[in-house]
């Protein structure tokens, strides 16, 4: 057996078969062939559009059931496989100028592609994407690869990958991926996110997972630990079987605290929010008591063009339908950094994570910023909804922001189109220029709520993306400690609502803290509202607060686990005598 480890970022155990994600790469060549093969070069392309066309068919089918939305982005890719004039110039290079397929598919989409990107209007710019799409499948299949998909896949599966893009993530197919294990990516980055959202286990920064694991050979994932077990002996495999049935059954034991009303144990009420980043139903609505961070970015990387006022607006009254009364944070688009958008390429940056991105690049584009503030006040008459924006770093930053959001209610008021007027409006604190004055942002906001994930990227100057250096993404470490003990302070004093939307308020451990420290409002994924709701029913509110004070006396994040995993302990020792005791 061989041993592959990494960062376990989404617990669980799989016992799966690897399929290796390789996004694949055309590599073309101006080349021509000899005279007399005319027909046989341009059936060799007809052949590969049938076989293209046959592809989609079978990845539409597979998702209209579920995902309409994803569907249609496939139906569209096979209008452009039927496109007569791109197919007509294809045919005029390979039998009039006797170049190659490849050559020819290459240079014909790629030329209709740069045309289009050049449109004014951007709902034809966006199909420069998708013919690029269309013209990397046909390359594949006269290459002779096979295809790769995660969107429909026939068996059970643990996905190997580089990275997962957004976009893959977006369509994953859930039924059959049982594991994810990529090469980079760290506990809070989206590939991980989003694992944890859908409960398949990951273990990301694995280095070379995709040239070590071979399609099709069985392997053994421990996401707890941070295992990829290859070659696993008939042992291990039972050995983990049972695993699996243990961690199943702890979850499930978790899984009662779910509808629990949050409380601590000497009486306190606190309050668990949900994270999301779809508008589809989600199980997790219902044990909530609010929604506090809608990512709205993924509506922008699911689709296919940049959406429109009115998607937008069905979009999120569609979310507010579903979110079963509990009302919603709306975060504005927060893209560049790792999140790109396919139809949008924005100019390449030297270090993206501290370049124009979210907020900023929203106050540099003003008309796509405006139509998202247009979509989310007419939807918020249709149910409780407050806006908030990402990756602010100043006084001023605020100040744009409301300033674009009243712009767009006068505009509405003009229109006589209703929205809330008494909407709130607050920002995320991720950044720690605007930590540190967290009493003056809070005189400009209605609210804040802390990302820890950011936070912990720029206090600590460590990209969470490099798996390389996790041990320097210390989420848990005093230095954040003292500073959102800081930020809860200053809110709480000002009156104004505090939450955490980023991973931190999801982690049982630093929940403990985070409650000493004053917070009231935790925001996290559906998989760790009942593991919160059980650690902090077995703390009182005095306890917290002493616990806190002496995390923010500790020196290194290790000793602050250490000391919280102990006093988790001491506690769970406690009731279980006390349930043995009364029996
Ligand atoms: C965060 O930074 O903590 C956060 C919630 O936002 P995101 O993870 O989407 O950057
Ligand atoms: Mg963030």
């Amino acid at each position: 057996m061989r041993i592959l480890k990494g960062n376990p970022v989404s617990r669980g155990i799989a016992l799966a078969k690897v399929y290796v994600y390789k996004a694949f790469k055309a590599d073309v060549h101006e080349s021509y062939f000899e005279a007399g093969q005319e027909a046989a070069r341009y059936k060799q392309f007809t052949d590969a559009l049938a076989v293209a066309e046959e592809e989609l068919n079978t990845i539409v089918t597979s998702l209209s059931a579920d995902s309409p939305e994803k569907a249609k982005i496939f139906t569209a890719h096979i209008e452009i496989l039927n496109d007569e004039e791109v197919a007509e110039e294809v045919k005029d290079m390979i039998t009039s100028s006797r170049a190659m397929p490849d050559y020819a598919v290459d240079f014909v989409f790629s030329e209709f592609a740069m045309l289009l990107e050049k449109a004014k209007d951007p709902l034809i710019a966006a199909r420069a994407a998708d013919l690029r799409d269309v013209r990397n499948r046909v390359l594949r299949i006269l290459k002779g690869e096979k295809e790769q998909n995660l969107s429909s896949l026939r068996e059970k599966v643990v996905v190997v990958a580089h990275d997962l893009l957004p976009s893959d993530t977006a369509t994953l197919d859930r039924a059959h991926v049982m594991g994810i294990v990529t090469e980079v990516g760290g506990a809070t980055s989206h590939t991980a996110i989003i694992a944890r959202s859908y409960k398949i286990p990951a273990v990301l920064g694995v280095p070379s997972a995709t040239e070590i694991m071979k399609n099709g050979e069985p392997v053994v994932l421990d996401a707890l630990k941070g295992l990829v077990m290859l070659e696993p002996e008939r042992e291990t495999i039972h050995e983990y079987e049972a695993k699996l049935v243990q961690f199943l059954e702890d979850e499930k034991q978790t899984a009662e605290y779910l509808d629990r009303i949050p409380l601590v144990a000497s009486g306190e009420r606190f309050y668990v929010g949900l994270n999301i980043g779809t508008t589809e139903p989600d199980e997790g609505f219902k044990y909530v008591d609010f929604v506090g961070l809608f990512r709205t970015e993924f509506l922008y990387m699911e689709s296919e063009h940049m959406p429109t006022e009115d998607e937008q607006f069905a979009a999120y009254r569609k979310m507010l339908a579903n979110a079963m009364g509990n009302p919603v944070t709306l975060r504005t688009l927060d893209i560049g950094g790792d999140k790109t958008l396919r139809y949008m390429t924005l100019p390449k940056e030297e270090n993206p994570f501290l370049g124009n991105r979210a907020l900023r690049l929203c106050l540099d584009m003003p008309e796509l910023f405006k139509t998202q503030l247009r979509a989310a006040l007419r939807a918020s008459a249709f149910g409780e909804m407050q806006i908030m924006f990402p990756m602010v770093g100043t006084i001023d930053d605020i100040r744009a922001g409301n300033a674009a959001v009243e712009e767009v209610k006068a505009e509405l008021r003009a229109e006589g189109i209703p929205f809330d007027e008494k909407i709130n409006v607050g920002i995320m604190i991720e950044i720690p220029s605007i930590a540190m004055i967290a009493d003056l942002a809070a005189k400009e906001t209605d609210f804040a709520s802390v990302g820890t994930n950011d936070l912990t990227q720029y206090l600590h100057a460590v990209d969470r993306m490099n798996p390389k250096i996790t041990n320097y993404y210390q989420s848990s470490s005093p230095a954040m400690f003292r500073i959102l003990g800081r930020i809860f302070k200053e809110y709480n004093k000002a009156g104004k609502p505090v939450s955490v939307c980023g991973e931190l308020a999801g982690e049982p451990l630093a929940a403990i803290v985070l409650y000493g420290l004053g917070l009231r409002k935790f925001s996290m994924n559906a998989s760790n509202i009942a593991h919160v709701k059980r650690t902090l029913s077995l703390f009182t509110q005095d306890e917290t607060e002493e616990i806190a004070e002496k995390v923010m006396m500790l020196e290194t994040q290790e000793d602050v686990n250490n000391y919280l995993k102990a006093e988790v302990a001491k506690r769970e020792q406690k009731a279980k005598s006390a349930t043995v005791a009364k029996k």
